[in-house]
């Protein structure tokens, strides 16, 4: 069994980012925060040190946790109207009655780096240029660095959610490979799921996906990041169970995770080299 980690790619992917960043105006990512929870403010955080670490300039915009959203939606359309921003990133969670759909609709499409604008969704189920979701891209950019064949081949996404699942579902669709996406209605889950020779799984249950998911050799890309009570992470896979059958796997942390901040820095500096 192979594991596929992220950290070599994601450096790779910072590497360019960073050349990619000194060619022109120094790229600038605005992260719009309004939330307390420390998960989320901790991956902010990590954002923030990494741009700085590729010569790309973040802003973080903290709202506070009690941020109405007609205060967010002023904050992202100043954000998208501002010359010297080029990346625009909404954090969630978000306060009670916010949503995270509707407002993303004020990012600009050409400055929504991690892809949560619906229309940047439409753009990509259309096969037209539009920045995915940093994850969903991700999981492609792995795929790739590990020459996983996709074309023709079986693809399983479990979890259908705007930031995940779904933009992942059309980026396998644009690689050719036959795609099945699952979700919480699914019947029978493990008999779906063993079908598949590229199985990723995008749930947010830890270890839901058991050795009986999996068909002996596919190819098993974690999304799933759960806290657990030690302050830890663990994905959606059984990793010990399924490192049995599978024929390659990605580690929770260090396999998704590293390649998703890499490539919304990259997203950040091609957004500002855009003609
Ligand atoms: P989400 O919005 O909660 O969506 C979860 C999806 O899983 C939904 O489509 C849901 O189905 C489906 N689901 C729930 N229970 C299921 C079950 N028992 N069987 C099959 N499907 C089930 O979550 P998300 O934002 O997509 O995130 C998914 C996971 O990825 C989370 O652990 C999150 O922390 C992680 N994540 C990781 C990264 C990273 O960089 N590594 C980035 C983003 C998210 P319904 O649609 O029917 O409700």
């Amino acid at each position: 069994m192979r594991t596929l980690t992220g950290k070599e790619l994601a450096a790779a992917i910072r590497a360019q980012t960073e050349a990619e960043a000194a060619a022109g105006p120094q790229p600038r990512l605005a992260v719009v925060v309004a939330t307390a929870d420390e998960a989320s403010l901790w991956y902010v955080r990590s954002i923030a040190k990494a741009a700085s670490g590729v010569g790309i300039a973040c802003d973080v915009v903290d709202l506070g946790p009690e941020a109405a959203p007609e205060r967010i939606d002023d904050t992202l359309a100043k954000l998208s109207a501002d010359a010297n921003v080029h990346g625009v990133m909404l954090q969630t969670p978000l306060p009670a009655g916010a949503s995270a759909q509707r407002l993303a609709a004020a990012i600009d499409p050409r400055k929504d780096v991690d892809g949560a604008n619906p229309l940047s969704l439409g753009r990509l189920a259309a096969g037209l240029p539009a920045f995915a979701p940093a994850t969903a891209a991700a999981v492609l950019a792995l795929l790739d660095h590990y020459e996983v064949e996709l074309q023709g081949r079986r693809a399983v996404v479990v979890g259908r959610s705007t930031v995940v699942g779904k933009p992942l579902a059309h980026l396998l669709l644009d690689r050719h490979a036959t795609v099945t996406v699952c979700h919480s209605r699914t019947r029978d889950l493990a008999s779906v799921t063993s079908t598949a020779e590229v199985l990723v799984a995008a749930v947010g249950r830890p270890a839901l996906i058991g050795a009986g998911h999996v068909a002996p050799g596919a190819v098993v890309i974690d999304v799933g990041t759960n806290p657990t009570d030690d302050g830890g992470l663990i994905g959606d896979v059984d990793f010990g169970a399924v490192a049995e059958v599978a024929g390659a796997l990605t580690p929770v942390p260090g396999g998704v995770g590293p390649v998703t901040t890499a490539l919304l820095l990259r997203h950040t500096a091609r957004a500002a080299n855009l003609p």
